[in-house]
């Protein structure tokens, strides 16, 4: 390796790591890309990896890193191409997750009067929608609730709350506090998410008894769900702006690795690759996608975010990704050989609906994969017992489990191959209390999960 190249290393830690720990063929093939990289000449670095796949064997973890490396090189190039001054560099040295770089609320005193008015207003409103409701996955009604999840999500991100409350009723609170009269949304938010939190509020949860599947016992306003998700600040908090939004760095950097030993992991298991179809339902900005593609699969894909599926489209050339629920009906019976889902079914209501659509792409003898947070981790018995993830609550409006997937996947005439836990049953993907690649060093996102997938076959 050159000096530009251990230049380059020593600007970035998480790319030294990964040189020092990989194989040495893989590291040889990663330097020689980066060389040309940093030559500007993506076409020879995208050379240097197709190369590198070439001489491994199959299976071999390597293929992963150097799938990432693919998906990353080829984004910086497409972004080059479109007028975007991405670097190597802008995306290894990824920018850290935005909900901590966000802008601290503006200087305001919120008096303790106005404080409990806003926690009592809170408390006002989850009373009045209290009582029977509905299952958000199939519509049955949900037993009484027998455990809770609290109101703001475990990592408390800015924002979870307007899908739950009414936020103008403590917005106009806290403009009548001389403290707090310049408050803005976002200020309003980030108090009440704060007094929450310290309040320890907690929202009911029950099982239900039709699909197992663990929901909120608190009647989520439809509406609201669709403005929250639709909404871009919500995105904004796991997505930079246009420029950094490349493979690598499209949300939090263990996620976007994440993302790549996923499908890298489904397909090696599968077998599949060259000639086969596969379909991510809940693509975001296409990273798995684009993975699947360079295993020489033909993918098409569906996110409801449309600035992400615009960047899949534009940057990642990914022609048939598309946004609206209507496209899962459009195509064809049996398109794809695979249909995966990614830490997607945990945030919509309708499941019943959306599964028989996923359900009804897959080719007979073709397989689909879910991968959620397992749900038999997400119920707590009371508020003081200690908190568990993934959790319901936040953006999270359903906790999905093995058992519950694996019911709904044999009705729809499949037959469940696979049942996977994490950590014990994910050690390829998911590595324990080290949170990190033991082959590259790199970061992972899931780790700290306690994921579920389940693998079915389409009889
Ligand atoms: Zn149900």
């Amino acid at each position: 390796m050159d000096d530009a190249v251990f230049d380059q290393q020593q600007a970035d830690p998480i790319f030294l790591s990964m040189i020092s720990r990989s194989p040495p063929n893989v590291v040889e093939t990663v330097a020689g890309a980066v060389k040309a990289l940093l030559a500007n000449d993506a076409s020879a670095a995208l050379s240097h990896l197709t190369a590198g796949r070439a001489v491994l064997p199959r299976g071999h973890p390597g293929h992963r890193l150097l799938s990432t490396f693919q998906v990353t090189v080829d984004a910086v190039d497409r972004l080059r191409s479109l007028g975007v001054d991405a670097t190597f560099e802008q995306i290894w040295n990824k920018p850290a997750p935005l909900r901590t770089q966000r802008k601290g609320p503006r200087e305001v005193s919120v008096s303790r009067a106005t404080q409990g008015a806003i926690l009592d207003e809170i408390r006002r409103q989850l009373a009045s929608s209290a009582g029977a409701t509905a299952c958000p996955s199939c519509g049955a009604m949900l037993p009484p609730a027998n455990a809770v999840a609290p109101l703001v999500s475990h990592d408390g991100t800015l924002g979870h709350l307007r899908m739950y409350l009414d936020m103008s009723a403590i917005l106009v609170l806290l403009r009548q506090d001389p403290g707090a009269a310049e408050v803005d949304a976002e200020g309003a938010d980030q108090i009440a998410t704060q007094l929450v939190k310290q309040a320890g509020i907690h929202l009911p949860v029950s099982t239900c008894g039709a699909c197992e599947t663990i929901a909120l016992a608190h009647p989520l306003d439809q509406e609201r769900i669709a403005r929250f998700y639709a909404d871009a600040e919500y995105h904004a908090s796991s997505a930079v702006n246009a420029t950094d939004r490349t493979a690598g760095s499209a949300e939090s950097f263990p996620l976007a690795y994440t993302k790549s030993l996923f499908p890298c992991w489904l397909l090696d298991r599968l077998g599949l690759g060259t000639g086969h179809r596969v379909f991510d339902f809940g693509c975001g900005e296409g990273t798995m996608l684009r993975h699947a593609e360079t295993a020489g699969a033909s993918v098409a894909g569906l996110d409801l975010d449309r600035e992400r599926v615009s960047y899949a489209r534009r940057v990642l050339g990914l022609s048939d990704v598309t946004a609206t629920l209507d496209d899962l009906q459009a195509k064809p019976q049996g398109s794809f050989d695979l249909v995966m889902t990614y830490h997607t079914l945990e945030h919509v209501t309708h499941l019943d609906r959306i599964f028989s659509s996923l359900c009804r792409l897959v080719t007979q003898g073709g397989h689909v994969a879910v991968a959620v947070p397992n749900g038999e981790n997400a119920i707590r018995k009371d508020a003081n017992s200690p908190p568990v993830y993934p959790m319901l609550g936040g953006d999270h409006i359903l906790a999905l489990t093995p058992a519950g997937l694996g019911n709904r996947l044999t009705k729809a005439e499949f037959e469940v191959v696979e049942v996977c836990r994490s950590p014990s049953d994910l050690r390829d993907i998911n590595f324990g209390p080290e949170k990190r690649d033991p082959l590259s060093g790199m970061p992972v996102w899931s780790s700290k999960l306690g994921d579920c997938i389940v693998i079915a076959r389409k009889r």
